[in-house]
């Protein structure tokens, strides 16, 4: 089983001795979480992370709008956080109001600040090759691989959907990494055309058990992103764990898989923005070593 609790637990560890660092230099990371829903699994969500937040010492703002938010009133609660000095990490929580649309606010989120990657500057430079906060769960796939020890260079990898969070990002991960990768969508007919001949499949699609047996090759591995709600309140995924269980040589279990990894990567994140806004002082001794010759 490819979980992700351990990972989680390492990055939780690595990164409360980095917060304990930046205290002592007087800076507290400080995450800000902006939602405009009054939706259940939302706030269920925002609480997870702002527990997790204060587990490893960050200071987690909840900016809670409400469902009548405007466009305007969110852009604006970006674009002040943004601004804000004390503020190291933004998110901005989905659903949004009816007729708020996602791409006309996250621009508002400034990209040293966009710890999900949801700008499209951050996108952007990501495809570039350049240096940007990777949105966090397309990040956590590579980082399960990784954990696991399941190298991409040189492997085919499908990734099934192809969304800004998750299936574009990881496009770019994979392919800085030398993997070659496959992106279906739903148009990709029959699906099982070009999952089968993967190494790796990636299912990233909000549909349940939509990939069995017939979709995964012998032994390949299998990354389950999907976090579907069942009518119980249980959450399954995008891969029938038991049909393609029976194929599969390793699967990321739906919950305690990539959904592990994703919060603690978002803080991750914060962290290292808080910590890119420290400026370490030079010696007086070598201060004057460092005076430009004359
Ligand atoms: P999304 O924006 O709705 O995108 C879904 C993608 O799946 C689209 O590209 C769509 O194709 C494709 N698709 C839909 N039906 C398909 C089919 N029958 N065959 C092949 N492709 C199909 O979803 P998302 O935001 O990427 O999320 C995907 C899943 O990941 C959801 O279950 C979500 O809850 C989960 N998720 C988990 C985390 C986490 O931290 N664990 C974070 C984010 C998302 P088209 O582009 O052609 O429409």
């Amino acid at each position: 089983m490819l979980t992700g609790t351990e990972l989680a637990r390492t990055l939780r560890l690595d990164m409360e001795a980095k917060v304990r660092e930046l205290r002592a230099a007087g800076v507290e990371p400080h995450l800000a979480v902006v939602l405009a829903t009054d939706d259940e699994s939302t706030a269920w969500y925002v609480r997870s992370i702002s527990r997790a937040a204060a587990a490893s010492g960050l200071l987690c703002s909840i900016v809670d709008l409400g469902p009548e938010a405007s466009a305007e009133d969110i852009t604006a609660a970006l674009a002040g956080l943004s601004n804000d000095p004390a503020v190291h990490g933004i998110i901005l929580q989905t659903p949004l109001p009816d007729g708020v649309l996602l791409h006309e606010l996250t621009p508002f989120i400034a990209p040293d600040k966009d710890v999900d990657g949801a700008n499209p500057l951050s996108l952007g430079r990501l495809a570039a090759g350049q240096d940007a906060f990777p949105p966090a769960t397309a990040q956590a796939v590579v980082a399960l691989l990784d954990h696991h020890g399941i190298g991409v260079e040189g492997k085919h990898v499908a990734v099934v959907g192809r969304s800004v969070v998750v299936g574009k990002p990881l496009l770019h991960l994979l392919l800085e990494r030398n993997a070659t990768v496959t992106i279906c969508h739903s148009r990709s007919h029959p699906l099982e055309q070009y999952t089968q001949p993967a190494d790796i499949v990636v299912a990233a699609v909000g549909r349940t058990h939509l990939l069995t047996d017939l979709h995964i090759a012998d032994q390949s591995v299998v990354i389950d992103v999907g976090t579907n709600a069942l009518e119980d309140g249980a959450l399954a995924g995008d891969v029938d764990p038991v049909s393609a269980g029976r194929v599969a040589s390793a699967l990321s279990p739906v919950p305690g898989g990539v959904g592990a990894v994703t919060t603690a990567l978002i803080l991750q994140h914060t962290v290292q923005a808080a910590g890119r806004t420290v400026s370490f002082k030079q010696p007086d001794a070598l201060d004057s070593d460092l005076l430009p010759v004359s």
